[in-house]
């Protein structure tokens, strides 16, 4: 009689046998001896699997976070003109920037580039503003 919880697949030609069995019977494969049973080995859920997975989700996509800080980078070199956008412009520019320093660095770097810019213009609008404001030459 043979128990179905104590079988093994043979790595080579995938024969099954007795979880005892020092050799494969079809191929004489050898067996390791510390190989579990077969019916208390997981379901090979090969690492092969999640790492196809991983490259497809890490793979080239349409959009990536230095195109997006690019994007807002060239927003604030008009934005700056109106502060009250400048600042959140700039500001996203470099957030995103700094998020694609790993997968974009150049775009990334040209955003982060043109936030800084972005914020320092819309901070120098914005005091110059506030300064002419103050002085009631608006
Ligand atoms: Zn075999």
């Amino acid at each position: 009689m043979t128990d179905i919880t104590r079988i093994k697949r043979c790595d080579h030609c995938l024969t099954v046998a007795p979880a005892d069995a020092k050799f494969c019977l079809s191929c004489g494969n050898p067996f390791g001896y510390d190989r579990p049973p077969l019916a208390q080995q997981p379901f090979p859920a090969p690492p092969a699997t999640r790492q196809v997975i991983h490259v497809h989700d890490a793979g080239p996509q349409t959009m990536n976070y230095g195109q997006i800080s690019i994007i807002f980078g060239g927003l604030g070199v008009v934005a700056w003109c109106v502060p009250l956008f400048g600042f959140p412009v700039g500001i996203l520019a470099i957030v995103f920037g700094t998020l694609g320093m790993k997968t974009a660095q150049n775009q990334a770097l040209w955003g982060i580039v043109l936030g800084a810019l972005c914020l320092t213009a819309s901070a120098i609008n914005a005091i110059i503003g506030a300064v002419m404001g103050a002085s009631g030459q608006l």
